[in-house]
């Protein structure tokens, strides 16, 4: 039996032949070697590398068959392959210099599917974005456990850091929620792992930015979505009150389904900005309240409920809000609403 290393033949191709010796290769989709600024840009909007070409797949075999191009120039080339996303880090990691883009979101196969049943499991590509993959999951009243806040972050982009929002104290980042990956690795095979399979490869790329391989799929866990949502903040001024009130909540077994501190700098208006999604509990305090130009501490909080349990989950979140201590005026809540209205006035 040969290694797969033996059996790859070494090319010569020097790294400015690059573009050329792409397009020797047949793809169901595409590479361009113009036009291509976008991706030397990333949101950090600091680094600007642009690569010599952009792969757009249209299949998974797209890839592999690139990555092993590049793997047959032996490793005396110098050239890199990075995978992009939406391109929302700060930093230029999705970017390659005078290499290869992949632009993960050109990849529609396999589709996306949700799986039902007692442990229900949605199917995406590692260029689809969170946002749909959560609308995805929506027709079947389902959700995906772990989120991000901003969801229009790619599945792969965000397995390859971590994947934090509100939801990780009690299910942990998106990447403990993974089942299965499909994996395009620096050789240009096509692996599936998991925990129980290729464990080394399926923990390498989960937090593995991108460095162990292209996620082509990813099997994410699903729970049952929230029917109503209250969404409450309140504001602190002192850090320790703030910060012990938010480790008591995300250890309290009775708690909020969605707890996240943020840090408020200067922002003049803030409470203006607010005024469409939440009515503070005392207006007229509220209004009189200036900050003085101190930093805030800002809890923001949910609770899901059914309809029929409004009662119950009010009593609750009364107890919860009992037990905190933030500035008394300082307290904001949403209306009780849809769990479809609340994500259209989050994200
Ligand atoms: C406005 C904004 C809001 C954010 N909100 C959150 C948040 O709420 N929670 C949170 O955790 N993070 C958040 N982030 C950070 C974000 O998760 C990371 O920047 C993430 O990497 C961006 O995903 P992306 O799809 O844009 O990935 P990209 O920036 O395109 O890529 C990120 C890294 O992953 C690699 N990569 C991309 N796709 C793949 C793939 N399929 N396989 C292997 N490697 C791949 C890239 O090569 C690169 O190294 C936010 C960032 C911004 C700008």
């Amino acid at each position: 039996m040969f290694s797969v290393l033996s059996c790859i033949t070494t090319m010569h191709v020097s790294d400015t032949d690059v573009p050329s010796s792409l397009k020797t290769l047949t793809l169901q989709g595409h590479c361009s070697f113009h036009d291509i600024s976008d991706t030397a840009k990333d949101f950090g909007n600091r680094f600007r590398f642009s690569p010599s070409a952009v792969l757009h797949p249209k299949s998974v075999t797209d890839i592999s068959a690139t990555i092993k191009h590049v793997f047959r120039m032996g490793s005396s080339s110098k050239l890199t392959v990075a995978a992009r996303g939406h391109g929302h880090s700060l930093q230029g990691q999705a970017q390659a210099p005078g290499g290869i883009v992949i632009q993960m979101q050109s990849l529609r196969e396999p589709e996306t599917r949700v799986h039902v049943g007692e442990f229900p499991y949605v199917d995406a590509p590692g260029g689809e974005l969170w946002i749909n993959v959560l609308l995805e999951s929506l027709k079947h009243g389902l959700a995906p456990k772990s989120w991000t806040d901003y969801l229009h972050l790619t599945v792969g982009g965000t397995l390859s850091n971590a994947g934090i929002s509100g939801q990780a104290f009690r299910y942990g980042p998106q990447i403990s929620n993974v089942h299965q990956l499909q994996v395009v690795t620096g050789k240009g095979e096509i692996m599936t792992c998991s925990a129980e399979e290729n464990v080394d490869l399926f923990y390498g790329v989960l937090g593995g930015l991108g460095q162990f391989g292209i996620i082509t799929r990813a099997r994410i866990a699903l729970e049952h979505a929230p029917k109503m949502v209250k969404w409450i903040r309140v504001l602190y001024s002192d850090f320790t009150s703030f910060t012990e009130d938010q480790e008591m909540l995300i250890s309290a077994a009775k708690t909020f389904d969605y707890i996240e501190g943020f840090v408020i700098i200067n922002r003049t208006g803030l409470l203006n900005n607010w005024r469409s999604s939440f009515n503070p509990q005392d207006p007229v305090q509220a209004s009189q309240f200036n900050s003085d130009g101190r930093i805030l501490f800002c809890l923001e909080m949910t609770k899901n409920f059914d309809p029929d349990g409004s009662d119950m989950m009010n009593q609750e979140v009364e107890t919860l809000l009992s037990k905190l201590r933030y500035i008394p005026s300082m307290l904001f809540q949403s209306e009780d609403r849809p769990f479809l209205h609340y994500l259209i006035s989050n994200y």
